[in-house]
C-alpha cells in the first residue's frame, strides 16, 4: 500500500472503532494485590521466625540471612506456581530508563524424565545476565562483562500475566563483577541510606531519642499521549523515534483550553479502566486520571509510595501503559514532546522524607516544635537545589526532554525553588532577623506558630516553577515523561543528605555555645537563607524577565540543553558529593555520564537518519508528484488557452528544493566523526544537527500546506490528535 493510501485507509477505519469491552471487572477488594507476594501473603506462607525476620528486612533494608531466603523462596515459588507461572526472571533496571528482564524455568528433570519445580534462595537472590549487553560506560573497559542481579527484598516480587503464561518477576539489583552499581535501583537504595543518616543526626540533635529508619517518598503523575495505531503505523517517525519529526500546526489545537479536565472519550475511558484494574493487581495504588492540556494528552498518578517501591511500580506502569494501549487500539506516546507547537507532557515527581515516628518532616505541623523541624528539611532542600541546581538538571537531561524545558509550557531551564507566598515569607523573615526571639516559658517563641499554621493546601501553584513546595512535600515538575523516577530521586535524596550533613554540623556548634533549640535553628537557617536564599522564586518562571534575571542578579544557571547540563556529571563538587554520601563512586559517576552523553547522541543520530529518510522517501516523492500534476494540468490548460496561476507549483518547488538541499547539509554534518570529546560531540548534536533537522522540518511542513491532500503520505496532527 502506498504511503498516502495508508494514510486515507486509517482515517476510514478510524471512523468504525469502538472501545475495546473488557471482562466484566472486579470490585477493588478482589483483586488488589492478588499478583503480589507482599508482607500480607509473605504472613501466611512463612514461619512465624522466617516472616519477622523477612518483614524487619523489607521496613529497615537489612541484610537476611541464606536460610531465610531459602524459606521465602520455596513460598515465593508455591504461590507463583498455583497462580500458572513457569518461569521466573529477575526484573532490573540499567543505566537506560528502560526495565530489563531474565527469564528462567523452574524447571528441572529428574533421571526417570519427569519434570518438577525448584526454586532455592541462591537462585532467588542472585542472576547473571551478561553484563556487557547492557550499556555501562567505562565500566566495560575496566572490569569483565559479566553482570549479576541481586534481589531486591525491599520490593515485592509479584506476577506478570499473557494471555498464554504467566513469569515470577523479582526486582533486582543489576551490578558488575567488581560490585559497581550498573543501574538505577542500587544509587537510589544508597541515597536513601545516606539521607536516613544524615536525617538522623538532625533528629537527634533536636532531642529526639525514638527515630524509626527514615525513607523517600514519591508520587509520581505521569503525562502522556495516546495516538490511534491506524496513523501511528503510517508514521516511521512515531514507530521509531516515538514523536512526530514532521508536522504542520493544525487549524485547530489546544487554544480553546477546551481539553483539559474535559470528558475523557469513551475509547480512552476504557482503556484506562482495564490499565487500572491491572495496576491494582499488581498492588499499584492508581489514583487520579485526567485529560491533560493539549487534545490527545492524558495524565495519571498513583498514591505516593516509598520511593524504592514507587521507582519500582513508575517503570511498570510505563511498561503496561505501553501493552494495554496497543490493546486498545493506541500507540502510548511517552515522549516528552510527541507534537511541535503543542503541549509536552512531563512527570511531575513529588517527593518528601519522613519515618513512622517523626512523620513526614516536609510537613509543617501544627505545633512549634514540629515547625522546628521542618524549618530545618526544608531549609536544607533549600540549600540542596542552591547548591546542585546543576546536577538537578542533568538528572533530567535527555534529548527529548529538551524540547519541553523552558519552552513556555514547561518549567524552565533554571532550576529555581517555590515556597508559596506564606513560607517565603518566613524564610525571608529569618533571613533578615525579623523573627522575634524572645522566650516563653523556656521554649523559644518564635513568632512562628500562627505563620506556619497555614492550611496544607498552599493556595495559589506555580505551574512556572520546576521545583515547587506544595504543602507537605517538594514536587519536582522538570522530569521528562519517559524517564525513570529513580534519577531525580537519587540526586534529591543525596543532596539532602549532604544538607542535613551540613546543618547537623552548625547546629551542633550552636548547640554547644549554649543556645536553646529554637535559637540555633534560626541561626543556622538564617546562615543557610544568606548563602542560598537566591535559588528562592515565587515569579513567573516563563517570563524574559525572569530568565534574565536569574542569571545576573541571582547567579542561578540557564541550562537549555543536554549538551550543557550533562557535563555536570564531571564537576569536582558532583563528583565529591557522591562520593561523600557513599550513592556513587567517581567510577560509577563517570560511567554514568558516559551512558547518558551516548544516549543523547545515539537518540539524536537516530533521529536525523530518519528526517533524512522520510524527506526523501516519502515527502519529496509527494513534492514532486503534486508538481508534476500541476504541471501537466498547466500544459493541458494552455492548450486550451487557459493561464493556470503558477504560483503554488513555483511555492513547492522552492520548498522541495529547499528542503532537500538542507537533507544535503545533514546528511554531510553525520559523516563527521573527528571530535575531540564527548562534550563537543554533543554541542555538535545540540547545535548543528538538530538545527539542521528543524531547516529539512520547516520546508517539508510548508509543503504540507501546499501538497494536495490526497497525495500527503503521513496522517496530520488534526487527524492524529482528535480522538474519537
Ligand atoms: P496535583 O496534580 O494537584 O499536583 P495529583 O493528585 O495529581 O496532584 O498528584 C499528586 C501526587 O503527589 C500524588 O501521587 C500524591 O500521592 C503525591 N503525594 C501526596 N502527598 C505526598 C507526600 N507527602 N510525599 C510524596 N508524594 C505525595
Ligand atoms: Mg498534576
Amino acid at each position: 500500500m502506498s504511503a498516502n493510501a495508508s494514510r486515507l485507509q486509517a482515517i476510514q477505519n478510524i471512523s468504525n472503532r469502538k472501545p475495546v469491552a473488557v471482562e466484566k471487572p472486579d470490585p477493588l477488594g478482589n483483586i488488589w494485590a492478588e499478583d503480589v507476594f507482599n508482607l500480607a501473603r509473605m504472613e501466611w506462607a512463612l514461619s512465624k521466625t522466617a516472616f519477622k525476620a523477612m518483614k524487619k528486612t523489607v521496613q529497615t533494608g537489612g541484610p537476611l540471612d541464606p536460610a531465610t531466603a531459602d524459606v521465602v523462596a520455596a513460598a515465593m515459588k508455591e504461590w507463583a506456581v498455583s497462580k500458572g507461572a513457569k518461569f521466573f526472571s529477575h526484573i532490573f533496571y540499567p543505566m537506560t530508563n528502560i526495565t530489563a528482564e531474565k527469564h528462567d524455568g523452574f524447571i528441572i528433570t529428574n533421571p526417570d524424565g519427569g519434570a518438577i519445580t525448584e526454586f532455592s534462595g541462591s537462585l532467588l537472590i542472585k542472576g547473571e545476565p551478561d553484563g556487557s549487553s547492557f550499556p555501562n560506560g567505562s565500566l566495560r573497559m575496566t572490569n569483565a562483562a559479566r553482570g549479576y542481579t541481586a534481589w531486591d527484598p525491599t520490593s515485592p516480587a509479584f506476577i506478570m500475566h499473557t494471555d498464554n503464561g504467566a513469569t515470577l518477576m523479582i526486582p533486582s539489583v543489576f551490578m558488575s563483577w567488581t560490585g559497581e552499581a550498573l543501574d538505577k535501583k542500587i544509587p537510589l537504595l544508597r541515597s536513601n541510606a545516606a539521607m536516613d543518616l544524615a536525617a538522623q543526626k538532625v533528629l537527634r540533635l533536636m532531642g529526639e531519642t525514638e527515630i524509626a529508619t527514615l525513607n523517600s517518598s514519591c508520587g509520581a503523575e505521569q503525562e502522556y499521549f495516546l495516538v490511534d495505531t491506524h496513523f501511528a503505523n503510517s508514521r516511521p517517525d512515531l514507530l521509531l523515534a516515538g514523536r512526530t519529526l514532521f508536522g504542520a500546526s493544525p487549524a485547530k489545537g489546544q487554544e480553546f483550553d477546551d481539553h483539559y479536565f474535559g470528558a475523557i472519550p469513551a475509547r480512552v475511558q476504557v482503556f484506562m479502566q482495564d490499565y487500572e484494574d491491572q495496576l491494582y493487581k499488581l498492588g499499584i495504588p492508581a489514583k487520579t486520571h485526567h485529560n491533560e492540556v493539549a487534545p490527545g494528552q492524558f495524565e495519571i498518578a498513583p498514591y505516593f509510595e516509598a520511593a524504592n517501591v514507587a521507582a519500582d511500580h513508575q517503570q511498570l506502569m510505563m511498561t503496561l501503559m505501553k501493552s494495554t494501549a496497543k490493546k486498545h487500539g493506541f500507540m502510548c506516546l511517552l515522549h516528552e514532546k510527541p507534537f511541535a507547537g503543542i503541549n509536552g507532557s512531563g512527570k511531575h515527581v513529588n517527593w518528601s522524607v519522613g519515618n513512622s515516628t517523626q512523620g513526614n518532616l516536609l510537613d509543617p505541623g501544627k505545633t512549634p516544635h514540629e515547625n522546628l523541624l521542618f524549618l530545618l528539611f526544608c531549609g536544607a532542600v533549600i540549600r540542596g537545589v542552591h547548591l546542585y541546581g546543576p546536577l538537578l538538571r542533568a538528572v533530567i537531561a535527555s534529548a527529548s526532554n529538551d524540547h519541553r524545558l523552558g519552552a513556555n509550557e514547561a518549567p524552565p531551564a533554571i532550576l529555581s525553588v517555590y515556597l508559596g507566598d506564606q513560607l517565603e515569607k518566613v524564610f525571608t523573615d529569618i533571613k533578615e532577623g525579623r523573627v522575634s526571639q524572645k522566650s516563653d516559658g523556656g521554649e523559644m517563641d518564635l513568632g512562628l506558630a500562627q505563620i506556619l499554621n497555614f492550611e496544607r493546601d498552599p493556595g495559589d501553584r506555580n505551574r512556572t516553577s520546576p521545583f515547587a513546595f506544595t504543602g507537605n512535600r517538594f514536587e519536582f515538575r522538570a522530569v521528562g515523561s519517559s524517564q525513570s523516577v529513580a534519577g531525580p530521586l537519587v540526586a534529591m535524596n543525596t543532596m539532602l543528605a549532604d544538607s542535613l550533613g551540613w546543618i547537623a554540623e552548625k547546629l551542633e556548634a550552636e548547640l554547644g555555645k549554649g543556645s536553646n533549640q529554637a535559637e540555633a535553628v534560626v541561626t543556622v537557617l538564617k546562615a543557610l537563607m544568606n548563602e542560598h536564599g537566591n535559588v528562592v522564586f515565587g515569579g513567573d518562571g516563563y517570563s524574559a524577565e525572569w530568565h534574565e534575571k536569574a542569571v545576573t542578579e541571582r547567579g542561578l544557571k540557564n541550562i537549555p540543553t543536554t549538551a550543557d547540563a550533562l557535563p555536570a556529571l564531571r564537576e569536582e563538587s558532583v563528583v565529591k558529593l557522591f562520593e561523600r554520601a557513599a550513592v556513587l563512586s567517581p567510577v560509577e559517576l563517570e560511567s554514568r555520564f558516559e551512558v547518558y552523553s551516548e544516549q543523547y547522541v545515539l537518540s539524536i543520530e537516530v533521529e536525523a537518519k530518519l528526517v533524512i529518510d522520510m524527506a526523501k522517501t516519502l515527502i519529496y516523492p509527494a513534492a514532486v508528484s503534486y508538481l508534476s500534476t500541476l504541471a501537466s494540468t498547466g500544459t493541458n490548460m494552455a492548450s486550451i488557452g487557459v493561464e493556470l496561476d503558477q504560483s503554488t507549483a513555483k511555492t513547492v518547488a522552492a520548498h522541495a528544493n529547499a528542503m532537500m538541499e538542507a537533507v544535503g547539509k545533514l546528511s554531510a554534518a553525520m559523516e563527521k566523526e573527528d571530535f575531540s570529546s564527548t562534550e563537543e560531540h554533543m554541542q555538535f548534536c545540540a547545535k548543528e544537527v538538530r538545527g539542521l533537522m528543524n531547516e529539512v522540518r520547516s520546508h517539508a511542513d510548508a509543503l504540507e500546506a501546499e501538497v494536495a491532500d490526497e497525495l500527503w503520505p503521513l496522517p496530520k496532527y488534526q487527524e492524529m490528535l482528535f480522538i474519537k
